[in-house]
């Protein structure tokens, strides 16, 4: 075995050189607190400045509409829950989700449950999306917000988010999108979207681990996520990780500027696999294709268990994931291809693999030679192929 071959960019992307080498001069030289008023703390102060005027031009917002914090599941939180206590103060208490949103989302909202929050998560389809008109007929008098995600971190299905937003504005309730998945992946205008609120993660574009932001809306103002210090306009206080936004927006801007040509490459590279995989005697993939990630291939494999074709898989040198990050590593079947409508026995065999700029065809070419043999082995041994084999004589 030689060569590694990561699959497993959904989970997180390795640093761009180029934002590590933006990052140094923060780390070692430029040491100086963003509030000091010296020459150390001035230039501090500007980089900070300069990558918050970055993140906001590459979704079209305004800076001042853009909050670092550390990282994607904080920003669903502070969305969240400070929508939710919006909401409260003016006696709406019901919020509508997804059954398929990232667990930074649904752990949420299972916690405001148990405050005297009402939750509706919405179905999604067979082919990983839901619907509008569901969600307009879900939409109560006292709906404060509504959050669903614009890419799943799964299956890589891609909402139709701007019409989400529009019958939100339609009925003068809040949304919030997780684009932890889309954000550096896809086009992303806030404005165009129409969101109140945005989340986004640096790991998940090639940016540092632990820095991430979100987008509130100029005119919304949700209580303080971190009490303290006058950082962030007074509402995430604490010294600001001045390497890691820098990192982050250096590593968004070039992310963005490479999508095109990156996407194009990796949407022929994804639909090749697609095809290549779907070959196999009982395989399925899950999620709409069109509607898709351009690196996302979440495919089932009937009679095979998860765990072992991803062990199998990493003894060929090849990294790739079951579910999400968060699922694997349990026996539980992803909570996504549940929604979906995978019978357990089903969502047992997923794999996903997620590409990046690194990811080349030959990498293509050994996981369309890996996977087939791993699969035919693990049926080989399989009690519950040899059952599914019998039913469908
Ligand atoms: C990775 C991810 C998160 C969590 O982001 P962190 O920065 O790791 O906290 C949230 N939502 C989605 C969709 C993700 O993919």
């Amino acid at each position: 075995m030689n060569k590694i071959i990561y699959a497993d960019n959904a989970a997180t992307t390795k640093l761009s050189p180029t934002a590590f080498e933006a990052m140094k001069p923060y780390l070692l030289d430029i040491y100086g607190n963003p509030s000091s008023l010296y020459k150390l703390g001035i230039q501090s102060r500007k980089a900070v400045d300069t990558a918050r005027e970055t993140v906001a031009n590459c979704i079209n917002a305004e800076p001042r509409e853009i909050f670092f914090l550390s990282g994607g599941s904080e920003a669903d939180n502070w969305a969240i829950k400070g929508a939710a206590e919006l909401g409260a103060r003016k006696g709406k208490k019901h919020i509508i989700s997804s059954k398929f949103e990232h667990h930074a989302v649904l752990h949420t909202l299972e916690y405001l449950e148990k405050h005297g929050f009402e939750v509706t998560l919405l179905d999604v389809h067979k082919d990983g999306l839901v619907r509008p008109e569901e969600l307009e007929n879900a939409i109560r008098e006292d709906t404060a917000l509504v959050t669903i995600m614009t890419a799943n971190n799964e299956i890589g299905t891609i909402q139709p988010v701007k019409e989400l937003a529009a019958i939100c504005k339609k009925h003068n309730v809040l949304f919030h999108t997780d684009a932890v998945q889309a954000v550096g992946t896809i086009p992303i205008d806030v404005k165009d979207i129409g969101c109140d609120m945005l989340s986004m993660s640096g790991h998940k574009f090639h940016g540092p681990k632990g820095v991430g932001a979100i987008y509130i809306r100029k005119g919304i103002i949700l209580p303080n996520l971190i009490h303290g210090g006058a950082q962030e306009r007074g509402m995430r206080a604490g010294t600001e990780n001045i390497a890691g936004v820098v990192g982050m927006s250096v590593a968004l801007k070039e992310s963005c500027e490479k999508m095109a040509v990156r996407n194009a490459r990796l949407e022929k590279m994804r639909d090749r696999l697609i095809d290549g995989l779907l070959k196999i005697n009982r395989s399925h993939i899950n999620g709409d294709r069109i509607s898709r990630l351009p690196g996302n291939v979440n495919m089932c494999f009937e009679g095979v268990e998860g765990e072992s074709l991803l062990l199998m898989l990493d003894m060929k040198g090849i990294e790739a994931s079951s579910g999400s990050a968060c699922t694997s590593g349990s026996l539980d079947p992803s909570h996504v291809l549940l929604a979906i409508g995978l019978p357990h026995e089903i969502a047992h065999g997923s794999l996903r693999l997620t590409f990046s700029d690194d990811n080349t065809e030959e990498d293509i070419d050994e996981i369309l030679t890996a996977v087939p043999s791993v699969v035919e082995k693990l049926r080989s041994m399989s009690p519950l192929w040899e059952k599914i084999i019998k039913e469908n004589k």
